[in-house]
């Protein structure tokens, strides 16, 4: 029998046995910075955002860590966070030099973001001395703080000490999908939904907010089983986030996703399919939750993408839909799509399945 007759899970299921050995190819090709100065901060920038339903500028830093734990053991097939990390232990007070080097360039932002490129309750990145001094600090200056980790690793203890210091405090988890198949045979995620579920129970009861990630069109799906996975997603995670952000997949280095990207077998998603899960989701969305959408590389070859000429158009109704300004442009794009390639992507979706390979004709850059 064909791949094209398979039914998805199966052919996710096919997919995970090259998926585990094109990982290795990937991890053997990228070396560590192993002479990188743990005293400074990978990155230190400022940005708006929406913190709480409010308009907030923050100051966002990078914290270079050992890394992940699932990116060192085995990790997700499209995350490219460990081209920041130090792939060694770093001491609490390197840490801590680095928080308060990236601290200097604080211009009065209500908010401080601090990724980690893993988890920020991992003691193997964060030891408890840094983890606590940091929490101090930004109790003494914003008392605002959001910081990402996976829920299976976060204790409650370490949210009740944030929030002895904190006004506010938000978590990300980087859920990518609530479908366990997805998560297992696609992404290679470390956790699954229910750990997701009691990690954003945890949050809650101690007052601090969940934010949670999905990616749009992990490898092995089609255009539309993406559509499904991500528009589905919203909706099982919505219940237990106060946020939720939706990530079309852009192309990492010395990932899984790069690898295929590089042979022609993935192509990031359409920004007519961002548009259509963003505008489908936002209808059935419970009162109180925020849902967001700024694709990374938006409009490039390596992230979600249309036809190059209504890019732009599409980019502009998902930020204004960000901003709070509505859905009017998103429903606009539909109702008016303006551009040759929307009849070319409705063939996409129609068409794929069938192949059971892709069919997009854009040129790949590399
Ligand atoms: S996506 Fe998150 S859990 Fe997965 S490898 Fe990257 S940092 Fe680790
Ligand atoms: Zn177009």
């Amino acid at each position: 029998m064909s791949e094209a007759m398979l039914a998805p899970k199966k052919r996710l299921v096919m997919a995970t046995k090259e998926m585990v050995e094109a990982q290795k190819s990937c991890a053997s090709a990228f070396t560590p910075r192993a002479e990188t100065d743990t005293t400074q901060a990978a990155k230190v920038w400022h940005e708006d955002d929406n913190f709480g339903g409010q308009a907030t500028k923050a100051l966002v830093m990078v914290l270079k860590t050992r890394g992940c734990d699932w990116l060192i053991k085995s990790g997700c097939t499209m995350c490219g966070y460990f081209n920041d990390s130090f792939f060694d232990d770093v001491s609490a007070d390197h840490i801590i030099l680095q928080f308060e080097n990236a601290m200097r360039e604080h211009q009065g932002e209500d908010l401080i973001k601090i990724y980690t490129s893993g988890s920020f309750f991992d003691e193997r990145e964060v030891p408890a001395a840094a983890y606590t001094q940091i929490l101090k600090r930004v109790g003494e200056t914003t008392g605002r703080l959001s910081v990402e980790s996976q829920p299976q690793i976060m204790t409650d203890a370490q949210v009740a000490e944030a929030m002895t210091h904190l006004k506010e405090f938000e978590v990300g988890i980087g859920m990518e999908s609530a479908h366990d198949d997805v998560l297992a045979h696609s992404v290679n995620k470390a956790f699954r939904f229910r750990q997701f579920v009691a990690g954003a129970e945890l949050i809650h009861r101690h007052g601090a907010r969940a934010k949670t990630y999905l990616v749009q069109k992990a490898p092995f799906l089609t255009e539309r089983e993406a559509i499904e996975d991500t528009t589905t997603s919203i909706l099982k995670v919505a219940p237990h986030s106060d946020v939720v952000s939706v990530n079309p997949i852009n192309v990492q280095r010395h990932t899984l996703v790069a690898d295929l990207y590089k042979h022609g077998a993935f192509r990031p998603p359409w920004l007519w399919s961002v548009a259509k899960v963003v505008l489908d989701a936002s209808r059935e969305l419970p009162d109180g939750v925020t849902l967001k959408c700024h694709p990374v590389g938006g409009g490039h070859a390596r992230g979600a993408h249309n036809c190059g000429k209504c890019d732009k158009r599409a980019m502009k109704a998902l930020e204004d839909y960000t901003l709070g300004r509505g859905t009017i442009r998103l429903e606009r794009l539909f109702e008016t799509p303006e551009c040759g390639c929307y009849s070319r992507w409705q063939w996409e979706l129609d068409n794929e399945g069938l192949l059971g390979a892709a069919c997009w004709t854009d040129p790949v850059v590399w």
